[in-house]
């Protein structure tokens, strides 16, 4: 088998807002239509302390996400120093990682290892862009959210788009640790495989 064809692993969280509004079979079926194999499921009500270890802490990742929510606000026309008080994306991107992961520990989640080639990427491309209003149709985030990260900026709390999806080989393999035990996840075949 090439690189190329590989099976890679990745991991995918229903968020609460894709618990709570009945979605879990809507999204759970777009993976397994599209032909991914799910090996690991579980729905878990995790604590605060659960989400801060599952995203990064590192200052490259918090600057990124600020700088997600710069870039929103520009686009709308949206005074950052006003609404914010400072225009750092550093420290925008540490609030915006606090109301993250008050959101995420707000209701159950369900947790999901994907195995199939180009897990990784075709999960990100099923969920679609970050921001509901730039995700695709088709896409989950397209098909099904309606947030606005202007408005969740405004309120101090973090855009509901229903799924995470981890972005990076590094990202899922910390996040399957961090989330299953190894003897949680069920390698199997899938039938015509
Ligand atoms: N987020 C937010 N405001 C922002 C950027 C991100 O509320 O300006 C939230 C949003 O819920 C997103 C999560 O932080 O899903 C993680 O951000 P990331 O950039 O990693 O997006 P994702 O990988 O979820 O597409
Ligand atoms: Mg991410």
């Amino acid at each position: 088998m090439s690189s190329q064809t590989q099976s890679e692993r990745t991991y995918f969280m229903i968020k609460p807002d894709g618990v709570t509004r009945g979605l879990i079979g809507e999204i759970i079926h777009r993976v397994e239509q599209r032909g991914l194999k799910i090996i690991a499921l579980q729905m878990v009500q995790p604590t605060k302390a659960q989400m801060d270890e599952h995203y990064p802490k590192d200052e490259a990742w918090i600057t990124r996400i600020g700088g997600k929510t710069l870039s929103t606000n520009e686009k709308y026309h949206i005074d950052t120093m006003a609404q914010m008080g400072t225009t750092d994306p550093f420290e925008i991107g540490k609030r915006v990682r606090g109301w993250l992961i008050d959101f995420m520990a707000s209701a159950p989640v369900v947790k999901v290892v994907v195995e199939g080639p180009h897990a990784i990427e075709m999960i990100r491309k099923l969920a679609g862009n970050t921001m509901p209003a730039l995700a695709e149709m088709g896409t989950i985030r397209g098909d099904y959210s309606v947030d606005s990260a202007a408005t969740a900026n405004r309120e101090g709390r973090a855009v509901q788009n229903l799924v995470h999806a981890s972005e990076t080989p590094e990202e899922a393999a910390h996040e399957i640790s961090h989330w299953f035990a190894p003897e949680d996840v069920h390698p199997y075949r899938r039938t015509g495989e």
